[in-house]
């Protein structure tokens, strides 16, 4: 298979090797499939399937794609989904009571809850609403419970998106131990899970954000740099040393020709996309990073396919745990 970014895609600058491309779409597929036999055997022991149930409150139409996108997953492994709505204008009380409701449901074995929450539940409703959840179900890998686990280095549940960066990592045979890993953000959703899964594999890890000092030259110390930010194209090459592994958690789309003029360059597709579809996605690297880095996920199809098989899979290893 041909790893390298296509040619329409590279950044420009003759003579310099694009990045290897670490295909998330295809580690995805790899991993449904080798789940789909735990599946298989969870149906033939307890005649039923592992099951997933997915909490959206509101209107938002990126958490919609998350949600059908997860949901979709999900039930095409041969698992139960379904999903629970909430209004836009639902209170915290309501979200906490199909939280309960959900928590005594015997056929489900994994709770979801698309972040953000309407801002109408109030400050902190995430939060509680992930408190209250039955840690056994927390498939997200929110509840304190199981970020402490996580912490202890004994982990059940763990948050999706930095463990599918691992499982990437780990197939592709990107080195870790002894090596520098530079986190760009930190958030409980990504960015200090991920930090802690790299030092469990023996890395040395250094956890950036809004407040760092120069963070470029922070950034340039890294063999391996995870952008998980929400700014598109702000990683550019002077973040990234020579050879570095780039791990671009960052979706973000952009609905504005100025931000698409900025990320990508003329006779890119993706300007062609934007002119055909008013709006495209980014990452949180810009694309000029390719001709320094050493590999790097592209997006979309890079982080996004893994998280969402590690949805499945945390809800199988939910269902298997419960009924043990
Ligand atoms: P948050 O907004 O919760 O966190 C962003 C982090 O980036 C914060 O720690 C913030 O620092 C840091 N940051 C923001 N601006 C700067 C800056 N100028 N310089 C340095 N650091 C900065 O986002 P998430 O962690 O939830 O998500 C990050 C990105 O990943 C988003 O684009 C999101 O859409 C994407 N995402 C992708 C997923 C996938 O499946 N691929 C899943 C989840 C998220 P500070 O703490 O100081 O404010």
């Amino acid at each position: 298979m041909d790893c390298r970014l296509r040619p329409d895609e590279s950044h420009g600058g003759e003579g310099l090797t694009a990045a290897r491309r670490l295909d998330g779409t295809a580690c995805a597929a790899q991993i449904r499939s080798e789940i789909a036999p735990r599946i298989a055997a969870f149906i033939q022991r307890h005649g039923r399937p592992p099951g997933l149930g997915v909490v959206l409150a509101g209107e938002h139409p990126a958490s919609e794609i998350y949600v059908r996108n997860k949901i979709k997953t999900v039930a095409a492994a041969g698992c139960y989904a379904e999903l629970f709505r909430l209004s836009a204008g639902a209170t915290l009380d309501e979200a906490l009571a199909l939280v309960t409701r959900l928590n005594a449901r015997e056929d489900v074995d994994g709770i979801l809850v698309q972040s953000p929450l309407p801002e109408g539940m109030g400050p902190g409703a995430e939060q509680r609403v992930f408190d209250a959840l039955d840690p056994t179900k927390d498939v997200d890998g929110f509840h304190p419970y199981n970020v402490g686990r996580l912490v202890q280095r004994r982990p059940t549940l763990v948050a999706c998106t930095p463990l599918g960066c691992m499982e990437l990592l780990e197939r592709e045979k990107i080195p870790l131990r002894g090596r520098h890993a530079v986190v760009i953000g930190r958030s409980d959703i990504v960015g200090k899970p991920m930090a802690l899964l790299l030092l469990h594999q023996d890395a040395t890890v250094t956890i950036c954000h809004s407040r760092t000092a120069d963070l470029p030259a922070m950034a340039r110390t890294a063999d391996v740099l995870v952008a998980a930010i929400g700014r598109p194209g702000f990683v550019t090459r002077d973040f990234v040393k020579p050879g570095a592994t780039v791990i671009d958690v960052g979706i973000n789309t952009l609905t504005t020709q100025a931000e698409v003029f900025r990320c990508f360059p003329e006779g890119s597709r993706k300007r062609a996309h934007f002119a055909e579809k008013g709006s495209v996605l980014a990452g949180d690297v810009h694309p000029g990073v390719e001709e320094v880095a050493g590999a790097l996920t592209p997006v979309p199809g890079g982080v996004g396919p893994l998280t969402i098989a590690m949805v499945l899979r945390n809800t199988v290893t939910a269902a298997e745990n419960r009924v043990s």
